[in-house]
């Protein structure tokens, strides 16, 4: 199977899951886990913060960076297409107590004057803003990246407002690879950093929130405990963390360059849209305008043909490149797409052969 519903879908390599086997582990609630430690010096540098926690998810690195940086009945300024808003359960609501504001941006993307018009005045009626959250790659904005200028833009209203900045950095490093810009300039405007050494960097479990703040560090131990992502010998996940980042960031510009493989070989299907400038890193949203096939049949004809993918919409579906899927491979799912669209169009009045 050729396996494009999203980056989380990758396996642990031999040579991971070696560095798992010999990992040197303790019990990481009493801070006593060798790997956990090296995972989080490794992790904060990366990003160019003081200290890293490490957490089960990104959900749960989320989760706590909003529980740890408002009060109930805080309100959170975020991205309406966002992980946070769609996919996490309502966690900020049910978990943190907090309102999240959404602010519609293109691809994901928002400015400055979008999240300046949410911040809340502080007069005794309002409810009062608390935090700001970007997501960088923005998934649903089809793994969009921002522009440095804009998150300097965005920072400047948060000091103005004295805000709080939060990154969901899942894909922090496609945005990274993608951009040359370095994760320790795109982290020093968020006082809380999270980012995934699952998905496109391999690892089968585990993120890090990176933070200056040590105090906040501290806060976020205690509702890593209360939440129930407090681990034991957790060194065994941190060896493939570590092992993933030593090994795995550069690497995704090849899952990007495969991504713009795809996206020009869908471009050349006649039934088959795409948006120019649709592949910002490994995701790609295309559009499927089959007069016979149905959404859902065209990707029950492509899972026949070995290739998965995610519809996401009533026409759109979602391919994402990772580390399991070779250049070769991505060449063998666009001819699959093709033979399926081919095969479900009308016949062409100049093919169809003279009676003799
Ligand atoms: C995947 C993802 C997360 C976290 O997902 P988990 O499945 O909980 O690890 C957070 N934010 C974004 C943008 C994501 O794509």
């Amino acid at each position: 199977m050729i396996d494009l519903r999203s980056d989380t879908v990758t396996k642990p390599s031999h040579a991971m899951r070696e560095a798992m086997a010999h990992a040197e582990v303790g019990d990481d609630v009493y801070g006593e886990d060798p790997s956990v430690n090296r995972l989080q010096e490794v992790g904060a540098a990366l990003v160019g913060k003081q200290a890293a926690l490490f957490v089960p998810s990104g959900t749960a690195g989320n989760q706590l960076c909003l529980r740890a940086q408002t009060e109930p009945g805080h309100e959170v300024i975020v991205e309406g297409h966002s992980h946070i808003v769609r996919y996490e359960q309502g966690a900020a609501s049910a978990l943190a107590g907090v309102q999240l504001h959404w602010v519609h941006g293109a691809q994901g993307l928002m400015t400055a004057e979008q999240v300046e018009a949410a911040v809340r005045p502080k007069d005794p009626y309002s409810i009062q803003s608390a935090l700001i959250c970007i997501e960088n790659t923005h998934n649903a904005g089809g793994g969009t990246v921002y522009p440095l200028s804009t998150i300097q833009a965005i920072r400047a209203v948060a000091i103005a407002h004295e805000l709080p900045m939060h990154l969901d950095g899942a894909r922090l490093f496609n945005a990274v690879v993608a951009s040359g810009v370095s994760a320790a300039e795109y982290a020093s405007h968020f006082t809380t950093v999270t980012f995934c050494l699952s998905k496109g960097l391999g690892a089968p479990a585990g993120s890090l929130i990176a933070t200056d703040d040590r105090l906040l560090l501290e806060r976020l131990r205690r509702f890593r405990r209360m939440y129930g992502g407090a681990m034991r010998q957790a060194g065994i996940l941190a060896a493939a963390g570590l092992y993933a980042l030593e090994h795995n960031i550069p690497r995704l510009a090849e899952d990007h360059a495969n991504a713009r493989r795809l996206a020009a070989r869908l471009q050349q299907i006649p039934d088959i849209s795409i948006a120019p400038g649709a592949v910002a890193t490994n995701i790609l949203f295309f559009d499927v305008h089959s007069q016979k096939l149905s959404l859902p049949e065209f990707v029950a004809a492509l899972k026949r043909e070995g290739v998965l993918l995610n519809a996401v919409g009533s026409r759109t579906c979602r391919a994402v490149t990772h580390l399991d899927v070779s250049a070769e491979a991505i060449e063998q799912a666009a001819d699959a797409i093709a033979c399926v669209l081919d095969r479900s169009r009308p016949p062409h009045i100049d093919s169809v052969p003279a009676p003799s």
